[in-house]
């Protein structure tokens, strides 16, 4: 990602009078000239009224209060990896955050440890120091971009775990009552890439305390094909250095770590959530797949049992559908990953309205080929798909 670039072509933006006062508080650094497009790694979006760069809890609370109170909107902002953007002027103010502190203590039992890391830093910064003293518990979500306060957001998941699993406590700024608190994971209503607090910026997270093992253990590996790279079986723990790599590994093969010069991975990471349908609807799914792509795939289509049914693979149906990988084509200014179906990438040109063209050539090609509706995963700001 390209750090936020003035451009002197473009006439300033008219700031609330509230970003004038912010601006005296000494942890509060206003940007000028930000875009949304410079601090996405979807590399799209226009200009904010203004960027509040802020570098500590309390900066984050004075900001956030003083902008509510001013019924100014906010943009609640992290490492930009799962947003959607509008193009032109935004009437919103970006709370960036910036805190960036980690501290490890003992839990109440000598055989956890807790690490309490500061909402701003980014996540794989953090995975990596854990790993690196040797403690194992986030080890499977090496290479997720982002900031630590944005994973019990979505509670970000990957390779067989998600944030609930590891999560101890979160510090939060609540708006509507204007309390700064510790709360518990339940607090939070963690599902399947959702909280309380996804699509609702109800409160903003500023602190995040997870669970380790001292011990140098990693979490079970659960997931099949980590598993089969680790050469361990399902349920068994591992090295966390080299499940680590091993993740890493994986996640670069299908363009899911970022990189500047891997077009593929200039995205939202994957575009679509896993739609879970009843498990009544099951049949139809699988009878419209043979209807369309015999027998032999029907029966093979990935299909899980999850909380509410059964959890079926995105990224095979869209395949399926007939969007392969790259579609639709080279020239194309929005297209999907060439290593990853579920990825919608900016291959450097393209706009909102670009990217929500073929978010919703993909979303309806799928539902007319299956009857399923994929929801997406990304978090959309003044635009929808
Ligand atoms: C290449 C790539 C791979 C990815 N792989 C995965 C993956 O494997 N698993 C997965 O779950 N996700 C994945 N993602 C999605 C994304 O990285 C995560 O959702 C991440 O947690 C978003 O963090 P962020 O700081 O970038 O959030 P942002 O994009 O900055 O914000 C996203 C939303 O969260 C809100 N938010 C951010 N920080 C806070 C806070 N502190 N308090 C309250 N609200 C906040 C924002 O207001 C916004 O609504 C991937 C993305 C990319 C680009």
């Amino acid at each position: 990602m390209n750090p936020p670039s003035p451009d002197p072509a473009d006439s300033p933006r008219p700031a609330a009078p509230v970003v004038a006062e912010l601006s005296h508080i000494d942890d509060i650094d206003v940007v000028p000239g930000a875009r949304l497009a410079d601090l996405t790694t979807l590399r799209i979006g226009g200009r904010p009224r203004a960027l509040l760069e802020c570098a500590t809890p309390d900066a984050i609370v004075a900001a956030v209060r003083s902008l509510d109170a001013a019924d100014v909107p906010v943009l609640v902002l992290g490492g930009g990896s799962n947003l959607v953007v509008a193009g032109g002027d935004l009437d919103l103010v970006v709370v960036a955050l910036r805190n960036r502190d980690v501290a490890y203590f003992t839990g109440a039992t000598d055989d956890v440890l807790l690490v309490r890391a500061g909402a701003g830093l980014t996540w794989d910064d953090l995975v990596a120091d854990t790993v690196a003293r040797g403690y194992g518990g986030l080890e499977c979500l090496s290479g997720i971009p982002g900031s630590v306060g944005a994973t019990p957001v979505q509670n970000v998941g990957a390779y067989g775990v998600e944030v609930a699993q590891i999560l101890h406590r979160v510090r939060w700024f609540d708006r509507a009552t204007g309390v700064d608190e510790w709360v518990t994971p339940d607090a939070l209503g963690l599902g399947y890439r959702t909280s309380v607090l996804k699509n609702t910026g109800a409160a903003v997270v500023l602190e995040v305390e997870f669970r380790l093992d001292p011990g140098g253990r990693s979490e079970p590996i659960r997931y099949a094909e980590l598993a089969g790279r680790l050469g361990v079986s399902p349920g068994e723990r591992s090295d966390p250095a080299v499940v680590r790599r091993t993740v890493l590994d994986l996640r670069r093969g299908k363009g899911m770590v970022l990189d500047d010069d891997d077009e593929d991975t200039w995205s939202a990471g994957s575009f679509f959530t896993n739609p879970v349908i009843r498990e009544d609807e099951l049949p139809t799914v699988r009878s419209r797949v043979a209807g369309r792509l015999g027998s032999a795939q029907a029966e093979q289509m990935p299909a899980f049992s999850a909380p509410g049914g059964v959890k079926l693979s995105a990224g095979w149906l869209i395949e399926r559908a007939g969007f392969s990988k790259g579609h639709p084509s080279s020239s194309s200014p929005a297209r999907l990953s060439t290593k990853h179906a579920l990825a919608l990438t900016n291959r450097g040109a393209a706009t909102a309205d670009d990217v929500i063209a073929l978010a919703r050539e993909v979303r309806d090609g799928v539902r007319e080929a299956f009857g399923v509706v994929l929801h997406p995963e990304p978090v959309w700001v003044g635009c929808h798909i």
